[in-house]
């Protein structure tokens, strides 16, 4: 029997009919598709670490408990004393984590839809069942309609992204409340947009019991290095930890995030920097004719071209002749037809998309 038969005979059917993760070339293009921070470090921070990732002693396996980069998170994201830190090679490694351990039998996931996709993705690795609840037209959150869903699925786990991704608004504090106290299960506010959005549900932790708060560095200038952290009751984490693999923050990732939180400042300039772009962006494409603006509160704007069906393709297509890749959401969920996704990048990458989104909406 060939790969292809045997392959076809045992892979699981699901697994078979999915698509892998999609990430565009963006070689030699400007980059605004996957929300990175657009900044590099100062010249002299990045040869400290030259210097330091030179001393790391790459023939050990790392310390599996990652002890003193979980000591600097606590202290520089202020997680509430009597909580735990979860560290996921990236937040994606992080959902892996949690999804691992609630998948009981027949257990429910819950999201707004649409979200991130790889909270239905994991769902589907773990043999759960995802269950999104629609957002309205206008992407805002459906409380009364999510509660009776929650009611009627008694979800083990509840995704909640806070901002939400790819629409770019963070539901209401009281819907969001509304959702935790309700909920029979696990709630997570995924906050990887957070150091855009300002709100946070990390001082909270103690007030409930079902509630953690993800977090990743990713967003803000280190989404190289691959580091997501779950924060919340030492119950919930040490379930969590039970799934990792041992070693999953490798220990070139552990040796620059330390030196990079210790700097933490440089970071959060850069956040500010954005934030503030982002703003001049959208009083920009705010006067352009056919296109919508939604509301964001992290470091992306989500716009619709109006006009027919493919019209928001033709767009993406037209701005990616033109060297800027942003992120085309037609043909996905139902509610995202004819949108586009643009990361912030810097004030010159801004301009050259601005012009090149004017240029296609000709
Ligand atoms: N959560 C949300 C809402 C996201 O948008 C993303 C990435 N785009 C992630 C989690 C995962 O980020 P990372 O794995 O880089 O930490």
């Amino acid at each position: 029997m060939s790969a292809k038969d045997v392959a076809a005979k045992v892979v699981r059917p699901e697994i078979q009919a999915m698509h892998a993760y999609q990430v565009s070339d963006a070689t030699g293009m400007v980059k605004l598709d996957v929300m990175e921070s657009p900044y590099r470090l100062p010249p002299g921070l990045a040869a400290e670490i030259g210097d330091l990732v030179s001393r790391v002693a790459m023939n050990r396996y790392p310390v599996p408990s990652a002890t003193e980069l979980r000591v600097l998170i606590r202290e520089v994201m202020q997680v509430p004393t009597g909580c735990d830190v979860l560290l996921g090679n990236g937040s994606d490694e992080c959902i892996q984590y949690i999804t691992a351990a609630l998948a009981r039998d027949g257990a429910v996931v819950m999201a707004p839809a649409p979200s991130f996709a790889m909270f239905a993705m994991h769902a589907l690795f773990y043999r759960l069942r995802f269950v999104g609840m629609p957002l309205r037209g206008d992407f805002t959150l459906d409380v009364e309609a999510f509660l009776e869903a929650m009611a009627k699925e008694k979800p083990a786990l509840v995704w909640i992204a806070f901002p939400n991704n790819p629409t770019g608004n963070a539901f209401p504090v009281a819907d969001i409340e509304r959702i935790i106290r309700a909920a029979p299960g696990l709630v997570v506010i995924d906050e990887a947009y957070q150091p855009f959005a300002g709100a946070t549900f990390m001082p909270r932790l103690a007030e409930f019991d079902n509630m953690v708060v993800m977090r990743t560095v990713s967003k803000i200038g280190m989404a190289g290095l691959r580091l997501g952290y779950v924060c919340g009751r030492p119950e919930w984490i040490d379930a969590f930890n039970k799934t990792r693999s041992p070693f999953n923050i490798n220990v070139l990732t552990e040796a620059v995030a330390l030196k990079l939180l210790q700097n933490k400042k440089i970071l959060d300039a850069q956040a500010a920097k954005t934030l503030e772009e982002r703003e001049h962006v959208r009083a920009e494409l705010e006067r352009l004719p056919g296109l919508k603006v939604y509301p964001s509160a992290a470091n992306f704007l989500l716009v619709r071209v109006t006009g027919g069906k493919g019209a928001g393709t033709r767009v993406f297509e037209a701005m990616k002749r033109q060297g800027v890749l942003v992120k085309d959401f037609s043909g996905g969920h139902p509610l995202m037809d004819n949108c586009l996704r643009l990361t912030i990048g810097t004030p010159d990458e801004n301009r050259t998309m601005a012009e090149a989104l004017k240029e296609a909406l000709r």
